[in-house]
């Protein structure tokens, strides 16, 4: 970066000023007369000798040979590339891991992590609810692979401590959970995870692997929270614009050369201009965001819960919420202050004699012809304000068994708060709840 920027000085910064002015001493690109850093677009790089080629493959993923204070050797975008590099540098800050590694989507961040640490035979742990495609990945094609997984409720710690096999290497959640907002006790699971690897040697211990996608770093970082691996989709919250697709891991360092392995074989690399868009636009103004997205949250989610049309509210920030308690403990932005994010769940009440779900279908199906400002349709974190059906839409792949067990109901709303005013957002529901 700027010549004024590289020196050694510790970083006073906070996170918010870091992601919008990236690390202070990247080797990854010289830019030192540009201010936005720039989009690069090269499959292929030149090498300046057959010795230099050959040194830029013998250190590809061996992290221990490599001088990280040396920029790196380029040679193809698949194994590394510049502006990705960048987003990188940054994740890595964010969610305060040794590395960060940005991938085509969230599902090819998640399937490589459980790839890398998983091979036929192994057992894993998940969270009975888990988003509709980690659901599937988990139970048909790992389970093809051979490798068994039991989905549990992972709010019961004791239900976990005593679905542990001696195969036993992974243990799988999201919190908030995807669609209800549930949590899942990251502190409380480490402390079970740690009792189980006592009895056992280094190469077998379990190990213990969040999605915060719902949160984000912003509201909550797993990694400080004892967690080993966060795997996140860049196309939510921190994309923030919904333009690109994108995931990335971000984990400890004895992760990184097999995880840069498995993408450079498996190729599912975040193009260089999709990370751009989240280096650029994405990651720097996620914390502005996320404290507006959280304050139209807080006034909405006090909205629905006073009107009669509404069964059931779920929102963190809420004392209402079953685990408020919890909410207070995990989820706080790098300051401390309380972040309970910018998702709400509800039902609405059906009226008697009808079908189950038939005032949610009602409620969503008015937004979708008649709303400005809430738009129907899947993902999250974006600066428009999105609803959808979690029961039939992105939770379809789930049992009925399973949805029932979780209390997913077929009017359930999940409801992803923009940046609109939120005067704007309440009338909009308003005038929905009153057809019902
Ligand atoms: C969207 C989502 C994913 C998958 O991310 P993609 O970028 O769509 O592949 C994974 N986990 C959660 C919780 C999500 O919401």
């Amino acid at each position: 970066m700027t010549p004024d920027k590289q020196d050694d000085r510790e970083p006073r910064q906070t996170m918010r000023t870091r992601l919008i002015h990236g690390s202070s001493r990247s080797t990854r690109w010289e830019y030192d007369h540009h201010v936005v850093p720039p989009i690069t677009a090269s499959a292929t790089f030149r090498l300046d000798s057959a010795a230099r080629g050959a040194q830029g493959f013998r250190l590809f993923a061996h992290s221990d040979k490599d001088d990280p204070s040396r920029p790196p050797i380029y040679i193809y975008d698949r194994l590394d590339e510049p502006t990705r590099g960048m987003l990188e540098e940054n994740l890595a800050c964010a969610e305060g891991g040794d590395f960060a590694l940005a991938f085509a989507s969230g599902m090819a961040a998640i399937s490589a992590t459980l790839a890398t640490l998983l091979t036929s035979g192994d057992h894993l742990i998940a969270h009975k609810a888990l988003y509709g495609c980690t659901y599937s990945l988990i139970t048909q094609w790992l389970a093809r692979i051979r490798i068994d997984a039991s989905l549990i409720h992972m709010t019961d710690l004791d239900q976990l401590r005593s679905t542990f096999r001696d195969e036993t290497r992974v243990v799988y959640f999201e919190t908030p959970v995807n669609p209800d907002l549930t949590l899942i006790d990251i502190a409380g699971v480490r402390q079970v995870v740690n009792e189980a690897n006592q009895r056992r040697d280094e190469t077998d211990h379990i190990r213990m692997v969040v999605d915060n996608t719902f949160a984000t770093h912003y509201c909550q970082r797993p990694l400080e929270l004892g967690a080993d691996v966060v795997c996140v989709s860049l196309t939510k919250g921190i994309g923030g614009f919904g333009t690109d697709i994108g995931g990335a891991v971000i984990g400890p360092r004895w992760l990184h050369d097999p995880l840069i392995l498995y993408r450079k074989d498996w190729g599912g690399t975040l193009s260089p201009k999709a990370a751009w868009n989240a280096l650029v636009y994405g990651l720097p103004s996620l914390a502005t965001r996320m404290v507006n997205y959280q304050k139209s949250a807080h006034h909405i989610a006090k909205f629905l819960r006073d009107h009669p049309a509404v069964q059931e509210l779920r929102y963190p920030g809420l004392e209402c919420f079953p685990q408020f308690e919890l909410a207070k403990k995990q989820m706080r932005d790098e300051h401390g202050r309380f972040a309970p994010g910018s998702m709400i769940h509800f039902v609405v009440r059906d009226a008697p004699g009808h079908a189950p779900g038939t005032a949610g279908t009602k409620l969503v199906d008015w937004i979708a012809q008649h709303a400005y400002c809430i738009t129907l349709a899947v993902s999250l974190g974006q600066i428009k304000t999105l609803i959808e059906c979690p029961y039939s839409m992105t939770h379809a792949a789930m049992p009925e068994e399973a949805k029932q067990e979780l209390g997913l109901v077929p009017g359930g709303c999940r409801l992803s708060i923009g940046l609109e005013d939120r005067h704007d957002i309440i009338a909009d529901l308003s005038d929905a709840l009153d057809q019902l």
